[in-house]
């Protein structure tokens, strides 16, 4: 499965923006954005956040945006796009709905990861269980009702010891119940775009693709 390898920081920096894509480390002075706050590479200096843009260019930025939070490589991101356009509703909800419902992201909702990219990582490694069986498929979509919980023979790990201390601590989106002490969280509702709490602009994600 393919995925971007590179300093993810650099992600951040060249959208001039938190992305929160490394955990405790994006809330500390250590974060890339606090200590260099301007774009990557060589001429970066000369460049500010700021610059003024295009209209083409602020819908890729925000589409380039919104690949990077999720963790999602352009062609699989330009097919939710595409089935957000096919599927009722307004196509930019339909398209961060999608998103949000990614297993890996929901994982990482319910603070069994502090973030997506390590959310990803249980996933793959074969932690994690929606309704009592392992998935280990990030990008499975997970639909109302599923119950997502910990695969018992991973319930030992150290990792998820520490977890039942700290899981209570961070705010779980509406859509989403957790039980800290059985360690499994549920999906009460298909979020809608209030409850989704990313600073993406959706609109201008539609724009790019409809030129
Ligand atoms: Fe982005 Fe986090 Fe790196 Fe800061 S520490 S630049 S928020 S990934």
């Amino acid at each position: 499965m393919a995925r971007y390898t590179d300093a993810v920081c650099r992600l951040c920096r060249r959208e001039g923006e938190k992305l929160f894509l490394k955990g405790e480390r994006c809330f500390s002075p250590k974060c890339a954005i606090e200590r260099r706050p301007y774009v990557p590479g060589q001429h970066g200096k000369k460049g500010t956040f700021r610059r003024k843009m295009s209209d083409y260019g602020l819908q890729l930025r925000e589409k380039q945006k919104a690949r990077r939070i999720y963790g999602v490589l352009e062609r699989q991101f330009r097919r939710y796009f595409e089935d957000a356009v096919r599927t009722p509703g307004l196509t930019g909800e339909n398209l961060l709905r999608a998103l949000e419902l990614r297993l890996d992201n929901v994982v990482y909702r319910l603070g069994f990861a502090d973030s997506r990219a390590q959310a990803r990582q249980l996933v793959n490694h074969g932690h994690i269980t929606v309704n009592g069986r392992k998935l280990d498929i990030s990008s499975a979509l997970v639909s109302e009702g599923d119950v997502i919980g910990i695969r018992q023979q991973s319930g030992d790990k150290q990792y998820f010891k520490n977890l039942s201390e700290t899981i209570g601590h961070r705010a779980i989106p509406a859509w989403l119940t957790v039980d800290t002490t059985a360690l499994t969280g549920r999906v009460i509702a298909l979020p809608n775009r209030t409850e989704i709490d990313t600073s993406v602009n959706e609109q201008l994600i539609v724009e790019y693709y409809s030129r």
